[in-house]
């Protein structure tokens, strides 16, 4: 199965995947996951990547498209992956679509999470990332057990750079101008399920459950 998960900033994106991919068998990419591990390993491409991502900008479609080229083709992959975070743009979504033919694959799936911008704005103010496994909490709705730590693996929470409310509101808008255009493009190949992702993680969770059932 490849899948795209599709949706704003704080839409419940990295949560849900990880909850599909414990049930499907299927790798997550997550795009920004692995320019934050680059960030802290320092290499060249965080380096690069760490302005824009701080901003709350987009970072440049040629680095990520050579990232993900080289994630995709990893054996991992070869059972099928969920991409969080990409495409983020019409010429990522192209590239994909040459990257899948040359391997052989295609899409089965895009899911769009749907949820109000005030109640994005609501989560991301509150969210709390694990220093070490980079899992997300939610002071409000999805605290953890123990204050400032993580359930999994007892690191640090911290807050994300780009989760001031400066750097959310330029990351909504970026998602109006700059993504939201990939629902048409997957809406014209029929390959688009919108879920709404307001409400409780486990209630969302199942609906997303019942439309991967179907492939
Ligand atoms: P995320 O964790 O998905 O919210 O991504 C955090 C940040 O990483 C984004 O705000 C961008 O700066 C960068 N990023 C992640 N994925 C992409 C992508 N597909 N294209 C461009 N920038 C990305």
């Amino acid at each position: 199965m490849n899948l795209i998960f599709l949706g704003p900033p704080g839409a419940g994106k990295g949560t849900q995947a990880k909850n599909i991919c414990n049930d499907y068998g299927v790798v997550q990419l997550s795009t920004g996951d692995i320019l934050r591990a680059n960030k802290k390993e320092g290499t060249p491409l965080g380096k690069t990547a760490q302005e824009y991502m701080d901003r709350g900008d987009l970072v440049p479609d040629d680095l990520i498209i050579k990232m993900i080229r080289e994630e995709m083709k990893k054996p991992s992959c070869s059972n099928g992956c969920l991409l969080d975070g990409f495409p983020r743009t019409v010429v990522q979504a192209r590239a994909l679509e040459i990257l899948l033919g040359e391997m052989g694959k295609k899409l089965d799936s895009v899911l769009v999470l749907d949820v109000p911008d005030e109640e994005l704005v609501r989560r991301l103010s509150a969210r709390l990332t694990c220093k070490s496994c980079g899992r997300s909490y939610n002071n409000i709705f999805n605290p953890p057990k123990v204050e400032g730590v993580c359930d999994d693996d007892g690191a640090e929470l911290y807050q994300r750079e780009d989760d001031s409310e400066k750097s959310i509101r330029n990351r909504l808008e970026i998602y109006k101008k700059m993504t939201s255009p990939l629902i048409d493009f997957y809406s014209n190949q029929d390959l688009c399920d919108e879920i709404s992702g307001s409400g409780q993680i486990n209630e969302i969770y199942s609906g997303i459950k019942n439309l991967l059932d179907k492939y």
